[in-house]
């Protein structure tokens, strides 16, 4: 049987570095796949159709909740955003491992839905760390990192849900936090392909090898 892939789902509080993390742990481990999402908000500048996010109407965004296209979606920070089933099942299926980055609302649906999902929570180290990134990202507003800010605590409270808690540190104190972060996510990642399950067929074929005669 062909092996299927996993789904890994990254959440957390905007500004904890989360898509920081998964871009250079895409470019750097190619072997994993970053499913594209759906979203009503409009491209920021540098931002392509169809390779950061999938830029669709309100209207289109409706179609797609009535046509039951999304694997998940949420409201966040004024918008909306959604994973397409097609992206999922397509990869899943090819046996690419498949990461979703998406808002805890989004992840929470996956993992009381799926329970071979495997739940990454990624944090700041703390409060003032997380309004400083926000601050230094330069694309949010003060009235929207006021939002953002005062969304984190309920965001925090769900990482009890999660199976992983990555801590990505302050690069000003940890100067390669980033990479550290990048290589325990893979870990997970790795770890998770060697669990038995995943190589039972591995072991069913080399057990009817070795009693071959
Ligand atoms: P941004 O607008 O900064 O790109 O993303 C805002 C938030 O939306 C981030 O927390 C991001 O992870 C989340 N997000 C991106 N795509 C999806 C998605 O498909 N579903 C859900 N639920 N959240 C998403």
């Amino acid at each position: 049987m062909a092996k299927r892939g996993m789904l890994f789902v990254i959440s957390g509080p905007a500004g904890a570095g989360k898509s920081e993390i998964v871009k250079t742990l895409l470019k750097k481990h190619p072997d994993v796949r970053l499913s594209v999402s759906c979203t009503t908000r409009a491209p920021r500048e540098g931002e392509i159709n169809g390779v950061h996010y999938h830029f669709v109407t309100e209207e289109r965004f409706d179609e797609l909740i009535r046509e039951d296209a999304f694997y998940e979606w949420a409201h966040v920070h004024q918008n909306r955003y959604g994973t397409l089933k097609d992206v999922v099942r397509q990869e899943l299926n090819e046996g690419n491992d498949l990461i979703l980055e998406i808002d805890v609302q989004g992840c929470q649906q996956v993992l009381q839905h799926d329970p071979d999902a495997v739940g990454i929570f990624v944090s700041p180290p703390s409060r003032e760390n997380l309004e400083t990134r926000l601050r230094h990202r330069g694309t949010e507003t003060e009235e929207s990192i006021r939002v953002r800010l005062n969304n984190v605590a309920g965001e925090v409270a769900t990482a009890y849900s999660y199976n992983y808690v990555i801590i990505h540190q302050d690069w000003s104190v940890v100067p390669d936090a980033l990479e550290i972060a990048v290589e325990e996510v893979y870990s997970i990642i790795r770890a998770k392909r060697c669990e038995l399950k995943n190589r039972r067929d591995f072991l069913d074929q080399l057990s009817a090898e070795l009693r071959a005669d």
